[in-house]
């Protein structure tokens, strides 16, 4: 998942971008209206955490233009501003959501997500047993998996894993929670298990693709974008 932070206070810029960082999201970070606008040409962010005041602009008077050139990107409008009748105005000029100042942000994460979920719910319903993430397929009934249209032979435990994944894309799962949920407790397993098994399984779903399967290092694996 890829972020834009627009904030012109760069120590409340550096606190949201590691925070989100830390959460497994990609983080790019501007301070004014025009380099945010530059930023939206280049980069089709899927939510843009946005103050209100920068300088001496008001960034509600943006939204008309982020709209135009980054119809897909959830809006989070942050500020200092947070009456009701601020809100309000926030929301009917096109944001997504309105968050005030000063903020948890635990609660900023959290709200990035739902927002960014409930297109991708929409789009990676469970329909039929069916699984479909871009042109990945799993039949969970007959336990088939597709890459297009070539047939991809799983193990039982690689299977498991796949579903995992495919069943919550852009959430990242732990090592304890792979292991948690694609191993039984009465088998212990040996403790680089899960890379291995990854692994193998990034060789029949990935290889010759796009890579669907991301990890990073310390925190998990996921799938769909960086
Ligand atoms: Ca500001």
């Amino acid at each position: 998942m890829r972020i834009l932070v627009v904030e012109d206070e760069k120590k409340v810029q550096r606190f949201i971008k590691q925070a989100l960082e830390q959460a497994g999201m990609v983080v790019d970070t501007v301070g004014t209206v025009t380099d945010m606008l530059a930023a939206l040409q280049s980069v089709a962010y899927d939510a843009i955490v946005l103050d209100r005041l920068l300088g001496s602009a008001d960034s509600l008077d943006s939204l008309d233009e982020i709209r135009k050139s980054s119809p897909h990107s959830k809006v989070i409008v942050l500020s200092a501003l947070a009456e009701v009748e601020d809100k309000v105005k926030g929301l009917s000029q096109g944001a997504d959501d309105y968050m005030g100042k000063p903020f948890h942000v635990a609660e900023l994460v959290a709200r990035i997500r739902t927002l960014t979920r409930r297109e991708a719910a929409v789009e990676h319903a469970v329909k039929d047993n069916l699984v479909a993430f871009e042109d990945l397929k799993i039949d969970l009934e007959k336990q088939r998996v597709f890459r297009g249209e070539k047939r991809i032979d799983l193990t039982g435990k690689e299977f498991r894993i796949l579903c995992l994944l495919a069943r919550h894309p852009g959430q990242i799962f732990s090592k304890a929670a792979i292991l948690d949920q694609a191993w039984d407790l009465n088998h212990y397993p040996e403790s680089n298990i899960v890379e291995v098994t990854i692994a193998n399984l990034r060789a029949k779903i990935d290889k010759g693709y796009k890579p669907l399967i991301k990890s990073r290092r310390g925190l998990g694996y996921w799938l769909g974008e960086a």
